[in-house]
Formats: structure tokens, sequence, C-alpha cells
């Protein structure tokens, strides 16, 4: 069986000059849980060039959904970010990643610290049912350099809680927590910062972060990973993965060259 299906291109949306995103055709026989990358591309000389991406849709939807980033002369984004609807995607069909809630352990509160494109997982993690089952409360917290780069942002606070079926849980359980480091915003800082100085937990009027009570997955730039990393152990956070679960979880949200 081949490794790939190949998916039309349904929707494309433009963030920003370095951001965008795309929906597509789903095989059904894709499976996958929320939270789960899988390795996606273009046909390039007739042969497959393809780069792990996380899924930002929820594994109940009939569609699929990518958010990119466009690197000028990255081999894979330098053509993807040109691509319309029609055209047609690889999709590999075997997800596969560390952001699972089952590979944390039973918590109060679920923290979901992103940067960049880094937020691409949780925003299928936000959209499971399960995800508000085990956790009473659960915070997503992304951070970017600009304001126009909080991708997500007008669907998070305004559509997410009339959702007709999670709408009513989202409003409740979910926090959404935005910060940009380069621009005026109301939140502004690196996530690292503002959880040492105590901003965050002030602002979300929620305790400090502490082992006994919250849960965290981790995705962003890989200095992002290793500064919050750091902090969380500091606290006595143990890291989890696909077969111990733990206090935190993590995912690099792409790999530095
Ligand atoms: C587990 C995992 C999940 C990923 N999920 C996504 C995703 O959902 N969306 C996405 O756009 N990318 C994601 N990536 C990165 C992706 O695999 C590619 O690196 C990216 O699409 C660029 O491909 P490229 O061939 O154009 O350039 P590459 O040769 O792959 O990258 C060139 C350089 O661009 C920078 N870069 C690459 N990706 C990013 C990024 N996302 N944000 C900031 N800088 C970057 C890095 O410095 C990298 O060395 C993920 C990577 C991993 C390991």
């Amino acid at each position: 069986m081949a490794a790939f299906n190949e998916e039309k291109v349904l929707s494309v949306h433009h963030w920003t000059d370095r951001l965008f995103t795309f929906t597509t055709t789903r095989s059904p026989s894709l499976r996958f849980s929320n939270g789960h990358f899988t390795m996606i591309g273009l046909r390039v000389n007739d042969k497959p060039l393809l780069r792990a991406y996380s899924i930002v849709s929820p594994n109940y939807e009939e569609t699929l959904e990518f958010l990119s980033i466009k690197v000028p002369d990255g081999p894979l984004t330098s053509r993807l970010q040109h691509i319309q609807p029609g055209d047609r995607v690889i999709v590999g069909h075997k997800p596969t990643g560390t952001l699972l809630i089952d590979y944390l352990l039973p918590g109060k509160r679920l923290y979901m610290f992103s940067t960049g494109t880094g937020l691409a997982p949780f925003m299928s993690v936000i959209r499971d049912p399960e995800t508000y089952e085990k956790f009473e409360e659960v915070i997503l917290v992304h951070g970017c350099r600009q304001v126009d780069e909080l991708a997500y942002r007008e669907y998070i606070t305004q559509e997410l809680p009339r959702h007709e079926i999670l709408g009513e849980t989202v409003s409740k359980q979910l926090k959404y927590y935005p910060t940009v480091t380069r621009e005026a915003f109301r939140t502004q800082g690196r996530i690292p910062e503002l959880i040492e100085s105590g901003h965050m937990a002030k602002d979300l009027e929620l305790p400090q972060l502490n082992p006994q009570m919250d849960r965290v997955m981790l995705c962003g730039s890989p200095q992002m990973l290793k500064s919050i990393k750091e902090v969380l152990e500091k606290r006595g956070f143990n890291e989890g993965n696909t077969t111990t679960p733990g206090d935190f979880v993590v995912e690099r949200a792409f790999v530095d060259q």
C-alpha cells in the first residue's frame, strides 16, 4: 500500500506574507489523534517532497486543515505557498506525535504553550470534547512576533464559543492567552518570562504553574522549548512521552538547520 494519499486543495487563506492556512479533502482511511502530525508535501519532478505538519483540524472533521510557514527559499514552502484550490497535495497516512492528552497524567488544568505554527496541533486539541472531560480548565497560550501572526484568533474568541456542539463547554473551560513580542498588544513578552514573572498567572487569575494540579503541552521553536522546559523542570514537572505519561509533553514546531 502506498504510504501517501493524494488530496485536493479546497481552500487557501493567507494570514500574512509569512503564514498561510489551507484545507484539503480527507481520505476516509486517514486516522489520527488530535495533536498528531503527519508528513505532507508536493510532487516535485515526479518525486514526493515532504515535511512534517501538525494537523489543525480535529479528527472528526471530514476535511483536513494545515497552518504553514512560508520560508522564502525553503524547498517545500517556497512552492507550497502558491497552491490554489483544485491543486493536489500529498498526505502521509501514518500520523504520529507526542502532543496527545493520553500522554499526560491526570490533572486539573491543561496548559498549551505555543509559538508561531506551534499553535497548529493545539487547534485540534481544543476542539476535542475529551480534552474538556479530562481537564476542568484548558489554557491556550500563543506567542508571536506580531499581532497579525496570531492565526485563528478571531475563530478562537468569536466562532468557537458559538460552536453548535462545543460552544458551551469552550465558553466555560477554555482560556485563550495570546502574546506578542515585537508590537504593542494587551499582552507583550515571551512565554517563559510571562510564566516566571507571574504575569500570566495574574492575568489569567490562576495560581502559579505547579505539577500537583497542572499539565502542559509545548510546541514551538527549539529556543522556546528549551526555555520553557527549564522553567517547568525547575518547578518539579516531569516530561512524558508516548510510552510513559508525564506532567508535560513536547513537540518541535520545526527543526533549525
Ligand atoms: C513535528 C513537526 C511538526 C511540524 N509542523 C509544522 C506545521 O504545522 N506547520 C509548519 O509550517 N511547519 C511545520 N513543521 C516544519 C516543517 O516540517 C517544514 O520545516 C516547513 O514546512 C518548511 O519546509 P521547507 O522545505 O520550506 O524548509 P525547511 O528546509 O524544512 O526549513 C528551512 C528553515 O526554515 C525554518 N522553519 C521551518 N519551518 C518553520 C516554521 N514552521 N516556523 C518557523 N520557521 C521555520 C527553520 O529555520 C528551518 O531550518 C513541523 C516540523 C516538525 C518536526
